[in-house]
Parts: structure tokens; C-alpha cells; sequence
């Protein structure tokens, strides 16, 4: 089995809705804010390469939308899902799986694309893949509630049911050998976390339950999140296991750092050092 870390590019979010109760004068030093309040992360995706599969975890938020909405994101930065794909080697149709953590944009927005430039058809980017999710997400992503409605969007995720390449994961555990999925319920229903054993270690891809390693502390919960006491809880456990069996963890959105193994402090859980997966 083969990492590689693919970059789909930065957007900004607010500093304060990232980090929830976390008072500006503390988040601004894990990420400085530019003068809207606006902080830079990344959309870092998971290319994982096995003898017969080349599995895409979560790809980013394409660029189907208008203007208008890229103008409240800044979409910036040289990286782009192709071009990072490209850098190792691959392109879109060598996808066999594209593995979906959940369907809000940032994470899945790359899964769909216009056929035409008038912008009236869609197509699934990836021709020759599985897309994965599980049904109690979808159902959840189809008939949002009014607080994520503006996260999930209809051009990303219908047009993969309709070509008929969804299929659900419905079973916490292995996936694929050496593959587990962790299913947590406080950033949004059922979102599905890859843990990856590789050479010697395990990988966790943390998606939107621990962005970057800034939300290590375990209060330090996005203000996005529906269930935020369910996520204290999940974060407490994952750390703990993670610290135990000396996982490391990969960060979707921190904007510098790739992946961190960890250490136990007086204050808790804290980074220990910064690596990056092709280092593994
Ligand atoms: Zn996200």
C-alpha cells in the first residue's frame, strides 16, 4: 500500500465559527485572521494505492458553483485536485473508489462536474469509480436541516446516485484489508472516518472531527458542528486510542501541517511532531 497526500487547494473560513467558543485572542495564534476574520485552510484529500485499488478520500470543492459563492470562500493557492493527482503520477479515470467522509461541499464538491461550458449537464469526475457513503448520511444529506442546508448541495451529490455509481459502507470496522472506518455523529450524522494501517503505524484521516492541529484540545469544536457535546466525547475517545496505539493523524484543513503523531501532556493530548505521509 502506497499515501499520497493531494492537495485540492485553500479556502477561507471564519476564524470564529472554526473554533467555536474559542475566544479570538487564542485561535488567532493557531491561525491568524486577515482583516474580514477570514482564516486560510486547506482541502487536503487521501490518495490511497493498494495492488488492485486507487482509493480518493474526500476531493475538495470543485468549481461548479457561481462567482458569488466562491467570492464568501477565496478559493486560493497553485494546488488543484488534478494538478496534485497529476504530480504522482495519476489522473481522474485511475480512481477506482472515491471514499466520501461526508457530503458537505468542501469535502465533495470535486466528485461532480459540467459536461458542457453552457453549464447545463453533470457528469461524476471519477467515470471508472465506486463513490462510497452510507445511508443514514445520505438520507441525512438529501433532506438537510435548515443549519447545514448551505453545506450540502444538490449538484454535488445527486448526480452520483443518477449515474449509478453510489455505494453505502454500513458496517463500522474494515472496509478493505488494512482499511477500518470510524463512524462519529457530533460534526454532522454519521460521518466516516478512515483509519489506514500502514507500514508499522495507523493513519487517521480526522476530516471534520479534528480540521488541524490547532483543534487538538479537546473544546476547541468548530461552531458548524450539530452535535458538539457528542463531539467532545469522540474526540476524547479517538485521542486516547490514537495515543495509546501511537497513531498518526492526517488534518484535511490544516492550512501548513500534513500529519502529526502525538504525546500526552499535563494539558492533554498535544501534537508531538509534524510529519508529512511520504516521510511514513
Ligand atoms: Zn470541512
Amino acid at each position: 500500500m502506497k499515501l499520497y497526500s493531494i492537495n485540492s487547494g485553500h479556502f477561507k473560513l471564519d476564524g470564529g465559527a472554526m473554533f467555536g467558543v474559542v475566544p479570538k485572542s487564542i485561535w488567532n495564534k493557531l491561525n491568524p485572521a486577515d482583516e474580514n476574520n477570514m482564516c486560510s485552510w486547506a482541502m487536503r484529500c487521501l490518495l490511497v494505492e493498494t495492488e488492485n485499488r486507487l482509493i480518493l478520500i474526500d476531493n475538495g470543492m470543485g468549481d461548479k458553483q457561481n462567482e458569488k459563492f466562491f467570492s464568501f470562500y477565496y478559493l486560493h493557492g497553485n494546488d488543484t485536485l488534478e494538478r496534485s493527482l497529476k504530480h504522482h503520477g495519476f489522473g481522474f479515470d485511475d480512481i477506482t473508489d472515491v471514499f466520501l467522509t461526508h457530503l458537505h461541499f468542501d469535502h465533495c464538491g470535486g466528485s461532480v462536474r459540467y459536461t458542457d461550458s453552457a453549464r447545463t449537464k453533470l457528469e461524476p469526475v471519477f467515470k471508472n469509480a465506486r463513490y462510497w457513503s452510507n445511508s443514514r448520511h445520505w438520507e441525512w444529506a438529501v433532506n438537510p436541516n435548515s443549519r447545514e442546508k448551505a453545506s450540502f448541495l444538490n449538484e454535488n451529490i445527486m448526480p452520483i446516485r443518477e449515474s449509478g455509481q453510489l455505494n453505502f459502507i454500513d458496517k463500522e470496522g474494515e472496509w478493505l484489508p488494512g482499511f477500518e472506518t470510524i463512524i462519529v455523529n457530533g460534526h454532522t450524522e454519521s460521518m466516516m472516518l478512515p483509519l489506514i494501517s500502514y507500514k508499522e503505524t495507523k493513519v487517521l484521516y480526522c476530516a471534520d472531527l479534528i480540521p488541524s492541529v490547532g483543534h487538538l484540545p479537546i473544546p476547541y469544536v468548530m461552531g458548524y458542528d450539530v452535535r458538539p457535546l457528542e463531539t467532545l466525547k469522540e474526540k476524547e475517545k479517538i485521542l486516547q486510542k490514537a495515543v495509546s496505539e501511537k497513531w498518526n493523524l492526517f488534518f484535511e484543513h490544516d492550512p501548513l501541517n500534513e500529519c502529526c503523531n502525538l504525546v500526552k501532556t499535563e494539558k492533554g493530548i498535544r501534537a508531538h511532531e509534524m510529519i508529512k505521509v511520504s516521510d511514513l
